[in-house]
């Protein structure tokens, strides 16, 4: 049927972890005429979306924005806090967590793993235990990701910070919060964290291209000794600049009309419904794929991601085959597998500006791309779905009558 036809027809269901689809009063937002960077119009805009970032961070210290994907703002958080051959420690959660440890070694740093088996997030005990064996306190920071985007896993980050406190060790504490910003409950002063990493293109629903650092005061102590070369990604020169409302070069102006949209719209929604919504459409989720009798990625519950769900297809079906068909069928991109389990699994995302009906209509196609692809499931997967959907707005309608 859609063979042979050159056209996709409808809206592109993108459902990869990221870039999520951009709501269209965000890209309304962006559609105004550049303005001059150095002007006291941009000033305005410039404070607006500083001031707003920290809302969602959770922070009252300043955080730093930008032009520059999550990567690099892996790197600021890395290069503005340490010295050449310091000693870093990563939870290997993941590709991800794998790629911030070798960006790391490229760096200069000593950098080691904590392993799992990429079907859990990062263990608390761990971190403590491995700190604990460092008596001289030569490990400078601890990096973990909150969400681990390859696999599913969201990891504990007030549990982390207190097993460093438990071990006693000044080590920094630097969290990834990428695919899980504006999507899972996070928390930057609260929990203790000193650098949090943060980008534009999932649960913020702005176009990729933008990132953060937000700061803590010890992070910012740090940054007065540290010796690894800085100079894009320099903190001190954008923190200053930033106090009258300006940047020492120039920033993504429409992005930055963008953000002060999506930043109403997530006050507007409520950051507690955002995240409720989103844990909703991960259970929902999860319930579809335990009733086609297929298994997750992420072994145990208390790491389940609120974001994506990887979904392992079994023995002998090609996971990369089966997105490929899925897209050219029905349009619909799912996100790719990494690892020992490459080929293994797909990812279903669900993070960003997307609703009920959204992931219901994502769901369906899912089982219907499972049927074609012969994969053994049992049928009525998106039932299970629409039931606890059902279910959940039930007790809201309920609630919302007393
Ligand atoms: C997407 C993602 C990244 C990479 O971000 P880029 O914007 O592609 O540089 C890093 N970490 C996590 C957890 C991610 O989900």
């Amino acid at each position: 049927m859609a063979k042979n036809s050159s056209r996709a027809i409808g809206r592109h269901m993108l459902h990869i972890p990221g870039p999520t689809p951009v709501p269209d009063r965000i890209l309304r937002a962006m559609d105004t005429p550049i303005i001059d960077h150095r002007g006291p119009e941009f000033a305005k805009l410039a404070k607006k979306c500083l001031e707003g970032i920290k809302t969602i961070f959770k922070t009252s210290n300043p955080v730093i924005i930008y032009t520059a994907t999550g990567t690099g703002a892996w790197e600021a958080a890395l290069s503005n806090t340490l010295s050449p051959g310091d000693r870093v420690v990563m939870v290997e959660t993941g590709q991800f967590g794998t790629l911030w440890k070798n960006m790391a070694e490229k760096l200069g740093l000593k950098a080691e793993f904590i392993p799992t088996d990429w079907r859990h997030g990062a263990d608390p005990a761990a971190v403590e235990a491995k700190l604990k064996e460092d008596r001289n306190k030569e490990i400078k920071a601890i990096c973990v990701l909150h969400n681990e985007t390859s696999t599913g896993c969201l990891s504990p980050i007030a549990e982390i910070r207190k097993a460093i406190d438990k071990a006693g060790h000044p080590a920094l504490l630097f969290v990834d919060t990428i695919s899980s910003l504006a999507s899972a409950d996070y928390r930057h002063d609260e929990w203790g964290v000193d650098v949090t990493v943060g980008g534009s293109q999932k649960g913020l629903m702005l176009p990729p291209g933008m990132s953060f650092n937000a700061l803590s005061d010890k992070a910012l102590k740090a940054n007065k000794t540290s010796k690894l070369p800085k100079s894009f990604f320099g903190w001190e020169e954008m923190l200053n600049m930033n106090k009258v409302g300006f940047f020492p070069y120039t920033p993504a102006t429409q992005m930055l009309h963008g953000m002060v949209a999506a930043i109403d719209m997530l006050h507007e929604e409520g950051l507690d419904n955002v995240f409720a919504r989103h844990n909703r459409l991960a259970e929902a989720t999860r319930r579809a794929v335990n009733h086609w009798g297929l298994e997750t990625v992420c072994k145990d519950p208390k790491y389940y991601s609120p974001t994506l769900t990887a979904v392992l297809l079994p023995e002998g079906h090609d996971a990369d085959a089966f997105r490929a068909m899925a897209l050219e069928q029905f349009n619909i991109s799912f996100g790719s597998s990494f690892g020992k389990l490459s080929g293994r699994y797909f990812r279903i995302g669900h993070l960003g500006d997307i609703n009920d009906g959204a992931m219901i209509a994502a769901l369906g196609v899912t089982e219907m791309a499972l049927q074609l692809a012969n994969v053994p499931i049992k049928k009525g997967g998106v039932q299970a779905a629409m039931d606890y959907l059902v279910a959940q707005h039930g007790s809201a309608a309920k609630q919302a009558a007393e």
